[in-house]
């Protein structure tokens, strides 16, 4: 049997895998804590004791695999190197030339947020579309941009970094060292942040009542914006800054739909209606052109495993 690939989602805070078949069905999966940051073990040493859960819950060897498909958080060279990823805390890191000199199979590795976009192209909201974004609001703000179903690469070795677009003049610095880049206001991470400011500053909202610093999370907002004055203010702030970036992207790529996955996207239609509502006044001949359809990822649970198999389409 040689019809199935090891695919591999790695996070900052968990690495999942599954083994997919060629028809993109998941027959089994697996997942173990992301252990890099201090450097007591390496990421290809990380992904190497998930591939062995792997073979034994699922007695299908990873040396028979048609290859295994890798999606990792920063930026990826052509060659398989980890250049910069914040989220693992790595530089420059041979990942894919570690992996072949312990197995034997192809491997291919991809930016965790280009892999996403490729399950939702294949599997996902995608399908019914050509010419597309999908964002994925997380830790940060990842994409990818789809020209005729393929992403879009203008240089060789760099995707799209729309997390990275300078939409606000406020001084919250990214992660990338630069200042108003739309993920600093707009990924989940953001939000969180936002929730956090404003409960420190308003002592009598209604979060506090189920929520302490600790505990605010992507959700909150979502759980009391209609309730609380405090939260409807940071979420109409933070659909402002989301509105923004997505009107942007609009107005330059003039695209079928733009899907949105990540944490947040888990609130379906309670993000995506306000957001639609806020873009549609906002994007240039607005009164002229049809309105590109803005709505959730499907594939968002398994995307990063999914759309590692699809690195070998
Ligand atoms: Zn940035």
């Amino acid at each position: 049997m040689n019809n199935y690939y090891y695919c591999i989602d790695v996070g900052g805070t968990t690495i999942k895998g599954g083994i997919v078949d060629t028809d993109g069905i998941i027959l089994f999966s697996s997942w173990v804590k992301t252990r890099t940051f201090d450097g007591s073990i390496t990421l290809a040493e990380n992904i190497m004791s998930l591939v062995s859960n792997l073979e034994e819950t699922s007695n299908l060897p990873v040396s028979k695999a048609k290859g295994i498909g890798i999606g990792v958080p920063g930026i990826i060279s052509e060659a398989g190197v980890v250049c910069r990823s914040a989220n693992l805390n790595l530089n420059q890191y041979p990942l894919k030339a570690e992996l072949e000199k312990i197995l034997t199979i192809p491997v291919k590795i991809a930016n965790d947020a280009c892999v996403a976009g490729l399950a939702e192209n294949a599997f996902g909201a995608g399908k019914d579309f050509n010419n597309y974004l999908m964002l994925t609001l997380g830790t940060g703000i990842g994409g990818e941009i789809f020209i005729n179903n393929k992403p879009l690469r203008l240089t060789r070795c760099f995707s799209s970094e729309m997390g990275h677009m300078k939409i606000t003049d406020r001084n919250i610095r990214c992660g990338c060292g630069e200042y108003g880049c739309f993920e600093s206001v707009a990924s989940t991470i953001a939000l969180e942040r936002q929730t956090r400011e404003a409960m420190e500053k308003n002592k009598d909202s209604k979060m506090w009542e189920k929520y302490n610093l600790e505990t605010v999370n992507g959700k909150t907002i979502f759980e009391f914006k209609d309730i609380d004055k405090t939260a409807a203010t940071v979420f109409k702030n933070y659909i402002k800054y989301l509105g923004t970036g997505v009107a942007n992207l609009i107005n330059i790529l003039s695209p079928e739909a733009v899907i949105i996955g990540g944490a947040v996207s888990a609130q379906k239609d309670n993000l995506t209606t306000p957001l639609k509502e806020y873009v549609y006044s906002h994007i240039y001949t607005r009164n002229e052109r049809p309105y590109p359809e803005i709505l959730n990822a499907k594939a968002s649970g398994n995307a990063g495993i999914l759309g590692s198999k699809c690195l070998f389409d």
